[in-house]
């Protein structure tokens, strides 16, 4: 038996890779599990080390695969991704490959012998060769996850039947029944375990008994089940030669440019549906799964069976079933969030990015992977098309259309029955001086708003603030309060009586004198949408009021819960923060009021003009998409501001033609690429220090223009100071560059974002 070499393993720590004992010839890519003075990890194999520590090594504790799960063009993906956002492949692996999910070394062979046999045999190449006959489809390997991933591997939800319970039931039973009862009838089969502590064998039982009944449940999502029949359209000819234009057989980003509901989606299903029937998958990213359950529900009518559903939000065991049925080729469409760009899905045909501008394809914590660009890469590595779709694009993704490198394809065409809503612009300035006061709401606006609900339809009110007062402060000496562990004011929520930071979560019982001069005579500034409620109750008492922002849909599910209500006319207003822009469509929503636009534009941010363009235009595009013609109010101070006149306009090409040049003027994406090094310590000096130090191993590097350290925008959060340097070049190359100079331990003190989307936190 030969004996275990020296190997590099790396982890999932900000550590650099480690040399273990294990067995030689393991596969770069397998996991395995090692013991760290702190306890165990898991680990992943890099490969032998060709010049190990002269210490005596530890030896692995256990090699959790056979062979590598993920499939090669995956496993390249990784190996581009951990180069480029400078982390490492460990770092990476947990967002394609739950941990939990461990293949079964029981499996058994077609020549007899297990896969364990093999390991005790150490023939790790007969192993790595099983695996590369297995990704490659030439070997069925049915059993490989079968006890992890529980019976059949999906999700599956008991149900009572209705059936009358039979005469005598067992405890297990009757606490099985129970919960079904008080859970409305019908439960996952891994909560009703947790909430029972029964075994699986009594779901077996009752479903015998046709008490219960047990179904894979793949829409995992909506509280309130949404059904969608698959209604199958003609496709105009705009949409036909949509579908002509993406070529299948080979790699070609596109850019599907059409405003919302012009049938960009049934563009994806065609060409999804061509896809699947060539035998290859699909990867649908979608930016948020919650508000998307109608898109879900027309997957599955279209596409029954073959659908599974990545979601951020799920627990362990939904996530381990979906990844298990990708591995067991079960799903060949698969739809998620961003982590979904690394889904372990092999020989995939097509990707689809919808709202592919949606700032939550980028992580905001490291690795802080952009999966829209990890899409592309993907699509390149697989030979396969990609389409992004937008009303709104990235200027990034127009520019790179402009160019030529990507394709463009536009859907001009209005949907049937649907006109552009009229936009009508209040000047708050001229407000102010009628009224002599700041306004809330200009009469304008409240006279449509009464109008509104007289004919008993809906209006919509976006405010991106919440809380009832964004700060406060002394009238006396003039300071506000701030958190005391954050360089940032404290927020009024009136309804739990707090100041609270958003930040952090501190809270603290509102004061009744000035904090800092003692003088009682505090302002609060700055409404926030939980005001604008209260104002609203006061002038339209009658009015149901639903009110949606962070405060209101933290539980699981609220949100959704919140858009479908008013889906189906339980709310006559709705009042909230941007998440108001997304998703649903509201049948009777005929008034948008947007009460101040102005709000995303004092951000000190290149995108603020950009990011104020899409909301405005995404919210104003809710009113009116049905029958009833629509109408928005745009509340502003600043009326001539580009972000504001093309948005009234509703105008996006022409915004784009107005921001690029200025883009390219001042040396910003799309026209310059961008890193952002952060750090953050005890004391500003422990912050700064080692940005100073990366500066100075950076001046070396050409085509590189380097800005800081500075206090981050935010410049102190969980008493931690914060600095950040930023690197700016004309080309990607020198970033790259820089990464060299001055690699980073991936996860440590100093951490690199490769093309920021946030500069503030
Ligand atoms: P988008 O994805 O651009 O918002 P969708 O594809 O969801 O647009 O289309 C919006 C609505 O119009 C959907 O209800 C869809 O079924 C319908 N629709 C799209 N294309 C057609 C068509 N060619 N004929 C009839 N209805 C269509
Ligand atoms: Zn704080």
């Amino acid at each position: 038996m030969p004996s275990p070499v020296p190997t590099r393993i790396e982890l999932a720590r900000p550590v650099p890779p480690l040399t273990y004992l294990a067995p030689a010839g393991l596969a770069p890519g397998v996991r395995v599990q090692v013991r760290l003075r702190s306890g165990k990890a898991v680990g992943v194999v890099l490969g032998p080390d060709p010049a190990p520590p002269e210490v005596r090594l530890k030896p692995v504790d256990a090699v959790l695969d056979p062979f590598p799960l993920l499939p090669a063009r995956l496993r390249d993906l990784l190996d581009f991704a951990a180069r480029y956002y400078g982390c490492g492949l460990a770092h990476l692996l947990p967002l394609c490959l739950p941990s939990a999910v461990v293949p079964d070394w029981d499996t058994v062979l077609p020549d007899g012998r297990t896969l364990a046999q093999l390991r005790e045999a150490d023939d790790w190449g007969g192993l790595t060769a099983l695996g590369e006959a297995w990704h490659a489809g030439t070997l069925d390997l049915p059993t490989l996850f079968h006890r992890r991933g529980g019976r059949g591997a999906g999700v599956m939800e008991v149900r009572l039947t209705g059936a009358p319970h039979p005469p005598r039931v067992t405890p297990s039973q009757a606490k099985v029944l129970r919960a079904l009862e008080a859970a409305g009838g019908a439960l996952l089969e891994g909560e009703l375990l947790e909430a029972c502590a029964v075994g699986a064998g009594v779901f077996a039982t009752l479903e015998k008994h046709g008490v219960v009944s047990r179904t894979r449940r793949i829409d995992l999502l909506s509280q309130r089940r949404v059904e969608e029949p698959d209604r199958r359209v003609a496709l105009n000819a705009e949409q036909v030669a949509a579908v002509e234009a993406v070529g299948l057989d080979a790699f070609g980003a596109h850019l599907l440019y059409g405003i919302t509901g012009s049938g960009k989606t049934e563009v994806y299903l065609a060409l999804a549906e061509r896809v699947l029937a060539r035998g290859r998958r699909v990867l649908w990213l979608v930016p948020e799964i919650g508000l998307t359950p109608r898109l879900l529900a027309r997957l599955e009518a279209r596409f029954p069976g073959q659908v599974a559903v990545g979601h951020a939000g799920l627990n362990a065991t939904e996530k381990q079933a979906d990844v298990v049925r990708l591995l067991q080729d079960g799903a060949p469409l698969f739809v998620g969030v961003r982590n979904a760009v690394l889904a372990p899905l092999r020989d995939v045909g097509l990707i689809v990015v919808d709202e592919e501008q949606e700032g939550s394809y980028k992580s905001e914590e490291h690795p802080r992977i952009h999966a829209r660009d990890l899409a592309i890469k993907r699509a390149q590595l697989e030979g396969c098309p990609v389409v992004l779709g937008s009303a709104t694009p990235s200027l990034e993704s127009w520019q790179a259309a402009q160019a030529g490198r990507y394709k463009r394809i536009v859907l001009r065409q209005r949907p049937r029955g649907v006109t552009l809503p009229t936009v009508q612009v209040v000047d708050l300035r001229d407000a102010f001086k009628e009224a002599r006061k700041r306004v809330v709401f200009a009469p304008r606006l409240l006279t449509a708003l009464g109008e509104t609900l007289a004919r008993g339809e809906q209006a919509m009110l976006l405010l991106n603030r919440r809380g009832f007062e964004n700060f406060w402060m002394c009238r006396a000496c003039g300071r506000t309060f701030e958190c005391p562990h954050c360089a940032l004011s404290l927020t009024f929520h009136k309804g739990a009586w707090r100041l609270r930071c958003h930040l952090c979560g501190f809270e603290t019982a509102p004061p009744e004198a000035c904090i800092h001069c003692g003088a009682e005579h505090i302002r609060g500034v700055g409404e926030g949408t939980e005001q604008i409620e209260d104002q609203l109750r006061a002038l339209f008492p009658a009015a149901r009021i639903l009110r949606l922002d962070r405060d209101t849909t933290s539980r699981r599910g609220s949100l959704e819960a919140g858009l479908l209500a008013a889906e189906a006319g339980e709310v006559d207003v709705l009042v909230g923060t941007q998440m108001l822009a997304k998703g649903h469509t509201f049948p009777r929503l005929t008034l948008v009021g947007i009460l101040n636009a102005d709000l995303g534009l004092k951000i000190a941010d290149f995108r603020a003009a950009e990011r104020t363009f899409q909301l405005l235009t995404q919210v104003a595009g809710r009113a009116g998409r049905a029958e009833l013609p629509g109408r928005v109010i745009l509340q502003t101070y600043s009326p001539d501001h580009p972000a504001i006149v093309h948005a009234v306009a509703q105008d996006f090409e022409a915004f784009a033609a107005e921001e690029l040049p200025y883009r390219e003027a001042l040396g910003y994406p799309p026209y310059a690429a961008m890193s952002l090094y952060r750090s953050e310590g005890a004391t500003p000096q422990e912050a700064l220090d080692p940005l100073r130090a990366l500066r100075a191993s950076l001046e070396r590097v050409p085509g590189l223009r380097i800005l800081g350290p500075l206090e981050a925008p935010i410049a102190k959060v969980k008493d931690r100071y914060r600095f950040q340097l930023l690197l700016k070049a004309a080309g990607r190359g020198p970033l790259g560059e820089a990464m060299r100079a001055a690699p980073l331990l991936p996860g440590g003190p100093v951490s690199l974002d490769r093309d920021p989307l946030s500069f503030g936190v």
